[in-house]
């Protein structure tokens, strides 16, 4: 095998479809999305999640819309927010076409509980003339009868291609398809399958991936293995969490691939005998101090002086913690020792100052 073959593969050529002025699939960066989880007819909580999710770098939001007054408030909260929504909808073309009305950007439908096809054209003849794209949502567990008795995988890509061509067959270009199970092996099968026949820009989840823990390792492994084939274009990672929670983890995720170098990377040692300081509650706090950032930074947080200043070196800032004095370091070299019991106030100074020194050098 070549070395080439074991790296991270280009990213497949896709079609680019926009929401708003965010953009999915062909050379734009693969997107973090999220959903709220508040009630959408809550105006005012939306919008507070909204912003919550905007800050840690969500790209796209999408919101559910079960009835007419959840349509109407998707409105509003379009309007308050000024971003770009994504109208979630299931079993009615009725709010679909009332989630139009109020601004929706994009609509994620579900081929597996809306199946009439003469609904399916005149939305999709609506949506083509408004410029507005859809996702088609296939998920495994609630997939159309009618490909009941076929491998899963198999009948999940099926699903969401025939659902794609009904839109298609109507002038309807901006397509993205998402096919998600719970099972992390499914879910990359059935991807693997659309990707190798069409060129639609693929949203990657594990859904029902369970609490933080699972759904972090189930998420990380069904959309890693994809993303470094070079499939899948905009992520969720679903969590039975706060949202931000996705967010956070989505960025990682990226980042951990080389997709993404607009967040920060903060490394912390595991700890051991030798730890003098609380690692983990400091590098959470930097965590939380450096979450406004926008470019590539990584930062080390190590528990003790000893080993921490050798193993720190290779970030761009790193703290090595000690029980009186702590050290702090900038690109490799120690620059400041300073009482523990102000190392925060030190470290934050000392990011103010590498932030102010590359926006002048980019
Ligand atoms: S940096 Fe120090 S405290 Fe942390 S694991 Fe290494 S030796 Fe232990």
């Amino acid at each position: 095998m070549r070395m080439k073959d074991l790296d991270i593969q280009k990213r497949r050529l896709t079609r680019k479809v926009r929401v708003g002025r965010i953009g999915i699939g062909g050379d734009s960066p693969v997107t973090v999305q999220s959903m709220l989880n508040a009630s959408t007819k809550d105006v005012e909580s939306c919008v507070r999640q909204i912003e919550e999710l905007k800050d840690a770098g969500c790209d796209l939001i999408r919101l559910a819309v079960p009835d007419e007054d959840s349509a109407r408030a998707f409105g509003e909260i379009a309007r308050r927010t000024g971003l770009p929504l994504i109208a979630d909808i299931h079993y009615s073309y009725k709010l679909a076409h009332l989630a139009l009305d109020n601004g929706a950007k994009k609509i994620r439908m579900n081929p597996g509980n809306m199946r009439d096809f003469a609904e399916i054209k005149e939305l999709a003849r609506r949506m083509a003339d408004a410029g507005v794209p859809v996702r088609v949502g296939v998920n495994g567990g609630s997939l159309d009868p009618k490909f009941e008795g076929k491998e899963e995988s198999e009948a999940l890509a099926e699903s969401a291609l025939e659902c794609a061509n009904a839109f298609e067959s109507c002038g309807m270009r901006d397509i993205v398809l998402a096919i998600k199970a719970s099972d992390v092996n499914t879910m990359i099968r059935a991807n693997r399958r659309v990707a190798a026949v069409c060129d639609y820009p693929l949203h990657l989840g594990v859904t029902e991936a369970g609490t933080l823990r699972s759904g972090l390792v189930k998420s990380a492994l069904g959309i890693g293995v994809l993303l470094r084939d070079g499939i899948g274009d905009t992520v969720r990672i679903s969590l039975s969490a706060p949202p931000v929670e996705e967010v956070l983890a989505g960025k990682t995720l990226l980042r951990t691939l080389g997709l993404r170098k607009d967040s920060v990377e903060v490394v912390s040692c595991p700890t051991c005998a030798r730890t003098e300081i609380d690692v983990e509650g400091l590098a959470r706090a930097v965590e939380r101090a450096t979450a406004h950032v926008r470019f590539p930074l990584k930062v080390a947080v190590m528990g003790c002086p000893l080993n921490g200043i050798g193993e720190g070196k290779h970030a761009d800032l790193g703290i090595a913690g000690g029980k009186d004095r702590s050290v702090i370091m900038r690109n490799g070299e120690i620059v400041a020792t300073v009482p523990t019991e102000t190392l925060m106030p030190h470290f934050m100074a000392m990011l103010d100052d590498h932030i102010a020194e590359y926006s002048k050098n980019h």
